[in-house]
């Protein structure tokens, strides 16, 4: 059984992992108005209806797929990163320009979801599961 301070190390260290992830996954106000920005100058938001959007967000995800195409057991592809961060990229631009288009706002939508499948997926039933919510048990 862990002693006291190995689990307090133990929490400290996740919650330090936790904070870098946090760092490292975050999209400022700015970066989503030069998205827009650029769509604007030259005068693309008239191609930009919900159905092509969400045909091009599904082939920008099919780019970041084909990146791992044929990896076998290397399921990281870490060297593949920078062709990672481009497709991934292109997915989150495709994403922006969607909401936009739409009228929705990403938190919103974002926090909503996260919410519905907080109801789904209770922390008690689903920790360390992988099962989709309607096979948990508990
Ligand atoms: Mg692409």
């Amino acid at each position: 059984m862990p002693c006291l301070l190995h689990t307090l190390k133990t929490v400290c260290l996740f919650e330090k992992r936790l904070e870098i992830q946090k760092a490292r996954c975050k999209m400022t106000k700015e970066t989503i108005e030069q998205v827009l920005k650029f769509r604007d100058e030259r005068n693309w938001k008239q191609f930009h209806n919900p159905k092509d959007l969400a045909i091009s967000i599904c082939l920008e995800a099919a780019e970041l797929l084909e990146v791992f195409q044929w990896s076998g057991d290397d399921v990281w592809c870490e060297e593949k990163k920078d062709k990672i961060r481009e497709e991934l990229a292109d997915v989150l631009n495709y994403c922006i320009l969607m909401a936009d288009t739409c009228g929705l706002d990403m938190d919103e939508i974002i926090q909503e979801k996260v919410r519905k499948n907080a109801e789904k997926y209770p922390v008690e039933k689903a920790y360390g599961h992988k099962e989709k919510y309607t096979g948990l048990r508990g």
